[in-house]
């Protein structure tokens, strides 16, 4: 950064908006470009691990957060089929004590709206809405332009503009998303309408062939967002298309009536197809440099593509106040960290989501049983430890 221009962060998501506020705790101007209104329309929840919330309490964002978060007291796993409970994780204070910072659910568009009155109120940020970055140039400095033609100058760009980032085709030409396949559909239900244990204070998580059921209390516990996934549907992007009850409940035909019920209970579904991407081959070129699923989306097995971000944002603007004239050396620092870290909780998601769903045929039956039969033999705590890598991450 050797000159005075700002950092422009393409993409006003959650990495972009993280990045920008820890960037201006180091008191680096950051223009966010961002192609919505900065309104968050996708309407589902999220669950922060501590790796998330002590980054976001730091920065002050945790507070202006709290009032709409729920922090719920335990993971409880089930079997789908026969709606058996088998294990139980603890969260609550326990997970805060172990990790020094609060496992919490919430409603994305809470996460965003608190996110985005911290960047407002910090005095190096600044927000353009309606931006949408179309095209990037490195000569004598960053440069990109918008869709209406605008060109902004910049003394380094942050690619945060999510799954089918434009940022990326710079860095990494040629690599895009491809479906994995599944498809999740997502409700959001009154919790006083609901019977225990889905208006219990926890997170559930039904296990079933080839698919499985989220859901946990978010709105400061006022609404139970429900996440259910499938290895079925059509290849289509975008986090919102509506979906018919009928199909939903097509997916979980075989499964036990109580989250059958759950499923009938949502007053309407939203779907959206789930996609990956090949490691990109590096995660900066020239001043360009991507975070979050710009740079490694994450299926949601583990719920954490958001905190990724989360982690990544933090991190870069670390690397990028320590050697603020040295971009190329911030960027080798800040991704040597960072792959590891992403392809490792990506690798996690992809082995929990095969555990998850096993149960497809006879040596599925097999295997679900003896999934099932060792949750049941650990201690509570101990799978809670088996997390301690990423949920201890920073503290
Ligand atoms: C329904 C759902 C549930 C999820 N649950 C969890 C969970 O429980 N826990 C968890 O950790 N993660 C969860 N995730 C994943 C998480 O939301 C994402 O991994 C996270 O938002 C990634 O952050 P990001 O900043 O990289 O991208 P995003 O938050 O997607 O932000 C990208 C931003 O870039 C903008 N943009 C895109 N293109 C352009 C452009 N050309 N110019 C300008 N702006 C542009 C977009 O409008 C958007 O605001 C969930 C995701 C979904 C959809």
């Amino acid at each position: 950064m050797t000159t005075n221009r700002p950092v422009l962060i393409a993409g006003g998501g959650i990495g972009g908006l993280t990045a920008a506020i820890a960037l201006d705790r180091k008191a680096i101007d950051a223009q966010i470009l961002e192609r919505s209104t900065f309104s968050e329309e996708s309407g589902a929840g999220i669950q922060l691990g501590p790796n998330a919330t002590r980054i976001l309490r730091r920065l002050g964002v945790l507070d202006a957060l709290d009032p709409q978060t729920f922090r719920p007291d335990a993971v409880w796993l089930f079997d789908g089929r026969n709606g058996k409970k088998l294990a139980t994780v603890p969260l609550g204070a326990f997970a805060q004590t172990r990790y020094g910072a609060p496992y919490i659910t919430a409603h994305r568009a809470d996460l965003h709206e608190a996110l985005r009155t911290v960047a407002s109120d910090c005095t190096h940020v600044s927000l353009s809405p309606e931006f949408t970055v179309t095209d990037v140039r490195d000569e004598d400095g960053i440069s990109v332009t918008g869709s209406d033609g605008e060109t902004r100058n910049g003394s380094l760009l942050i690619g945060a503009d999510g799954l089918w980032s434009t940022v990326r085709g710079w860095v990494a030409p040629g690599m895009a998303p491809s479906f994995t396949g599944a498809t999740a559909f997502r409700s959001l239900i009154p919790r006083d309408a609901l019977p225990e244990p889905f208006s219990s204070p926890i997170v559930g998580l039904w296990l079933g062939p080839r698919s499985h059921l989220v859901h946990y209390p978010v709105q400061g516990g006022e609404a139970v967002n429900v996440v259910a996934v499938t290895e079925q549907g059509e290849k289509e992007e975008g986090w919102n298309r509506s979906a018919a009850k009928e199909t939903v409940l097509g997916n979980f035909a075989r499964w036990n009536d109580a989250p059958l019920g759950l499923l009938d209970a949502a007053p309407s579904w939203r779907a959206w197809s789930l996609f990956g991407l090949p490691a990109l081959p590096h995660w900066s070129r020239g001043a360009t440099v991507l975070l979050g699923d710009a740079a490694h989306p994450v299926l949601p097995y583990l719920a954490q593509g958001a905190g990724l971000a989360i982690e990544d944002a933090a991190e870069l603007a670390s690397f990028l106040g320590q050697t603020p004239s040295q971009l190329s050396r911030a960027f080798q620092a800040y991704e040597a960290v960072r792959h590891p870290r992403a392809t490792r909780v990506q690798q996690a998601s992809r082995r929990l989501g095969r555990a998850y769903h096993m149960g497809d045929g006879f040596l599925g039956e097999v295997f679900r049983n003896t999934r099932n039969t060792i949750l049941g033999l650990r201690s509570e705590t101990a799978t809670l430890r088996g997390f301690d890598w990423l949920y201890g991450h920073g503290g």
